[in-house]
């Protein structure tokens, strides 16, 4: 599995580059508890019992921004909560903030559930830390129906607004994630959630929105319904049409990394124009140039027919 990679990602109003790593940390305690049907890591704990703890999280980093070399965003991810210490030890946690220091990255990007985002660990990252901090978190949907009953996600949207004004006060930026498509919803459904969440977020004080499409992951709840027919992920139009609609309304960064080649498990379009529109959209995440979106194919109408999502006109 590939621990860390390159991206150019969007920060202060220009195109840096980015760093993402994947840190073998243990996994969500959610996951291993209940899990979001989505997540590829619901029930991970149990099948998976040897994942490593967080001691060699520093070597794995160290050799990462090695091999990186200059990134000025940098994104940590570790299969739950950086801020869960049953994933990250408190002693890992700041060897992180000094190794991360040390290396002139401007802004560091952690994910988290809200109920590990603290005052004390804000404070801690405020000592300790040199770069701006960012924490994602998976709020998915602003709607605490869909949340609940369609994501299984375990937490509501005022722990969502109270974890962001704790770090609004400290002056730490929060990336709210948001789900394109989760189960049980018509793709337009699914689009008018999409943009009212990333609004609702927005209003909450995130500072960043980052939109996830739903891809089948083995094990999930989501997989089960797909192999009985009973879901597929979005189309990339509905993507595309979330992004224009919300940037349209808003000024801070809203940007998506469709992953997949477009095979039935992850989004897609028709053949011809997967990857195009998926590259689309990574230009888009990178420049917040609208106009990168304004694309046509063949199976734009289909898509239309089919899904019936109200389009804005270009
Ligand atoms: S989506 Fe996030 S919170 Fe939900 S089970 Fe996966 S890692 Fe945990
Ligand atoms: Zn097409």
């Amino acid at each position: 599995m590939q621990r860390f990679w390159k991206e150019t990602e969007y920060l202060k109003g220009e195109q840096v580059p980015a760093g993402a790593v994947i840190l073998p940390a243990g996994t969500c305690h959610w996951a291993a508890r209940a899990g979001c049907y989505m997540c590829g890591y619901s029930g991970m704990e149990k099948r998976s019992p040897a994942l490593t703890g967080s001691g060699g999280a520093i070597k794995i980093l160290e050799r990462a921004l090695d091999e990186l070399g200059e990134v000025e965003y940098l994104k940590i991810f570790n299969s739950g909560s950086f801020f869960d210490e049953r994933q990250i030890s408190a002693e890992t946690r700041r060897e992180i903030y000094e190794l991360v220091s040390s290396r002139g990255v401007l802004r560091l990007q952690v994910e988290s559930r809200p109920e590990f985002v603290t005052s004390e660990k804000l404070e801690e990252a405020s000592e300790l830390l040199a770069a701006e901090l960012e924490v994602g978190i998976g709020l998915e949907s602003a709607s605490d129906y869909v949340r609940e009953v369609f994501i299984n996600k375990g937490f509501s949207f005022a722990d969502f607004s109270e974890a962001v004004e704790r770090c609004r006060r400290r002056g730490v930026r929060v990336k709210a994630y948001i789900l394109v498509k989760p189960p049980f919803m018509s793709e337009a459904e699914a689009v008018e959630d999409a943009v009212e969440s990333g609004l609702a977020a927005a209003r909450a004080g995130a500072t960043r929105l980052s939109y996830n499409p739903v891809c089948i992951h083995r094990g999930t709840l989501v997989e089960r319904m797909f192999l009985r027919g009973e879901y597929s992920p979005p189309w990339l139009w509905s993507v595309v049409e979330v992004l224009r609609r919300v940037k349209r309304r808003l000024s801070l960064p809203v940007v998506c990394h469709p992953t997949g080649s477009g095979g039935r498990r992850t989004p897609r379009n028709c053949r011809r124009c997967t990857s195009q529109v998926a590259s689309a959209i990574r230009e888009f995440s990178a420049t917040q140039e609208l106009e990168v979106l304004e694309l046509s194919c063949e199976c734009r109408e289909r898509w239309k027919l089919e899904s019936r999502v109200e389009v804005l006109a270009w």
